[in-house]
């Protein structure tokens, strides 16, 4: 049993997290780790979803990966003894998704918050060095590194506190440094466990959002991206302008007119059934030929793009909010 596993505040939450499958192993299991990598959640400690359970259910319902990302990650809001919980989320053997091509020899350590404007509470901090100095003492990995050290993300805003400040153990030192990133660079390339969610950093962090993305990359399936692949990233920025204001334009005069009301198995409605089928083809959620019935098909290609625009509402039935939604995506690409 490694040093890291005995901490009193680790808390074991492997398979206990939402999941579908499991990563693989890295190539030599832990031995394959060199770098620890310091993330933060980006997510202020105050927001409702600041907490594991909603990164797994992000990370595996939006972004379609195995597991949650990182293997392990500390929680300010649940002290144990003085010292943030750390929930050991996926076994380090295994090579998740948080630094696309270096997932293979990066550990991913999220500390929850958004430390932009969050500053790091000293149990935090304790836990910080506990860790540290536990997966040290184990030989797990040989350098620390931010995610934004890590190749192809220095315009990454992540870790942004100084994680090198908090091994020294100098708490009252203990300010978080806000390094400025990088401007976020035009062309991105593809790496593993990327998904257009992902870059665009789910609500356009970067100030790049999702249908930017598929905007400026009309040749590009969101489904069926490439490691390697070059998509436009900051030049998408603004590619899609959304016009809430004029959206007074009758179905009848769209390409794909969507129908109102709500579809599911069963329903008889042939017209309204072809038209959602016509638009799910446009936008590359295929369902076969647009025959009328709402069939397996159908009601496959209707989750497969609910888990991907509305995570919170997978349940195979068109109704407003997935009709809302295909809307948007059939704008994006020029509908
Ligand atoms: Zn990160």
């Amino acid at each position: 049993m490694h040093a890291f596993e005995k901490l009193p505040q680790l808390v074991d939450k492997r398979g206990k997290l939402v999941h579908k499958g499991s990563y693989a192993k890295r190539k030599n299991g832990v031995n394959s780790i060199t770098t620890r990598v310091w993330h933060h959640s980006l997510t202020k400690l105050s927001a409702g979803g600041s907490k594991i359970e909603s990164f797994a259910d992000f990370h595996v319902r939006t972004n379609g990966w195995p597991e949650i990302a990182y293997a392990l990650i500390i929680d300010p809001k649940h002290v144990i003894d003085g010292r943030a919980a750390i929930y050991y989320c996926v076994d380090i053997a295994k090579r998740s998704y948080h630094v696309g091509n270096s997932n293979t020899i990066g550990l991913g350590i999220c500390v929850i918050g958004d430390y932009r404007t969050d500053k790091l509470s000293e149990a935090t901090i304790r836990s910080i060095i506990d860790l540290h100095k536990a997966l040290m003492a184990d030989g797990i990995g040989k350098y620390d590194k931010a995610h934004n050290e890590m190749p192809g993300y220095s315009w990454k805003a992540c870790c942004v506190f100084d994680y090198n400040k908090a091994f020294k153990d100098i708490l009252s030192d203990m300010l978080p440094v806000i390094k400025q990133p990088d401007p976020v660079p035009g062309l991105y390339t593809i790496q593993e466990g990327d998904t257009f969610w992902s870059i665009a950093l789910k609500d356009g962090k970067e100030g790049i959002t999702v249908e930017d993305l598929i905007a400026a990359n009309p040749d590009i399936k969101p489904s069926q991206l490439k490691v390697g692949q070059t998509i436009k990233f900051g030049t998408a920025k603004n590619t899609y302008t959304p016009t809430p204001e004029t959206p007074k334009k009758e179905q009848s005069e769209y390409k794909y007119p969507l129908p109102a009301g709500v579809l599911k198995t069963g329903s008889t409605d042939k017209a309204a059934i072809e038209q959602l089928q016509n638009a799910l083809n446009a936008v590359d959620f295929k369902c076969g030929t647009a025959d009328g019935i709402y069939g397996d098909k159908t009601k496959d290609a209707v989750t497969r793009f609910q888990k991907v625009y509305l995570p919170y509402e997978v349940d195979g039935t068109y109704g407003p909010n997935t009709k809302s939604k295909l809307q948007a995506v059939l704008k994006s690409k020029g509908y």
